[in-house]
């Protein structure tokens, strides 16, 4: 398994002086890996990217929500393909940072919806993400789709609606991405989706209830970790936070951060670290019992 943390840890700039920060905060906390919010991926330069993670020994992920102007659910042909098209940047920026893993709200717009979604928005998302599927797997990339809270989305909400969906994906390069923040509001507890989705899981986020401390929330992580441990999990674990002390103006408001919930990142990227670190290595002991 490979331990991360999102990059709106550390800042919400993600030019050179940004990528350095985020590194080197990434870096000192203990972690392996980082995951960049690839939410306008023309701004990012794939190259750069992977020189400073390789500067700080990182591995780099990426993870993106659309946009209303970028909705693969919406009626107008135009939206839909200006989300193909940035999508398919997305996957190329993680190709070109030497990256594995392009995740994320990437099926619809990361927004409450005020409807329900139609018959023929899901297959319009399906068509595309199949084929995103297939370019990413050119690279080497894999995709995975995160199952977020209803008010993110309409497309699915438990990791037992992503497989549904899943079935109309044809390309066998798309897979689930879970996060324990998400579940902690959709999901009848923390195990039994881990286990539903384990033969889909290829990614998965850390938050707490409040997206604060780890630890300080309802989340039952102690659940979430022996399904891990019970599936064999082996990809990436994430940790999100997410404080108004640290901003992105593209993703802050989208996802509601009104509030300060810490204004040290070095310590609370530390302490998650060590917590997820700590959890692993408490349910790989279970074996011995
Ligand atoms: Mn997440």
């Amino acid at each position: 398994m490979q331990i991360g943390v999102h990059g709106l840890v550390f800042t919400g700039q993600f030019d050179e002086q940004g990528l350095v920060t985020a590194a080197s905060g990434a870096q000192q906390a203990g972690f392996d890996l980082l995951e960049l919010p690839l939410m306008n991926p023309y701004t990012f330069d794939g190259p750069l990217v992977q020189r400073i993670a390789d500067d700080h020994n990182l591995a780099v992920t990426a993870s993106l929500g659309l946009d209303a102007d970028h909705d693969l659910t919406s009626d107008d042909p135009a939206t839909r393909q200006r989300g193909r098209d940035l999508l398919h940047r997305a996957v190329d920026v993680v190709a070109e940072a030497g990256g594995a893993h392009l995740c994320g709200v990437l099926y619809s717009a990361m927004r409450k919806y005020m409807h329900p979604a139609t018959p023929q928005g899901l297959e319009y998302s399906a068509t595309i993400i199949s084929e995103l599927g297939e370019y990413a797997r050119t690279s080497g990339v894999q995709v995975s789709l995160e199952v977020v809270n209803r008010y993110e989305t309409n497309v699915f909400n438990t990791g037992r609606g992503a497989l549904q969906f899943l079935q109309s994906v044809t390309s066998n390069n798309v897979a689930v991405h879970l996060d324990t923040y998400h579940m902690n509001i959709e999901e009848s507890g923390l195990y039994q989706p881990v286990i539903d989705t384990a033969t889909q899981l290829r990614y998965v986020h850390i938050g707490e209830s409040h997206r604060g401390y780890l630890g300080t929330g309802t989340v039952d992580f102690g659940s979430f970790f022996r399904a891990l441990a019970a599936i064999n999990y082996s990809g990436p674990v994430v940790f999100e936070s997410f404080s108004s002390a640290v901003v992105s103006e593209a993703l802050s408001n989208t996802l509601g951060i009104w509030r300060n919930l810490w204004n040290d990142s070095a310590d609370l990227a530390a302490h998650a670290n060590r917590f997820i670190r700590d959890h692993i290595r408490a349910v790989d002991t279970i074996a011995m019992h």
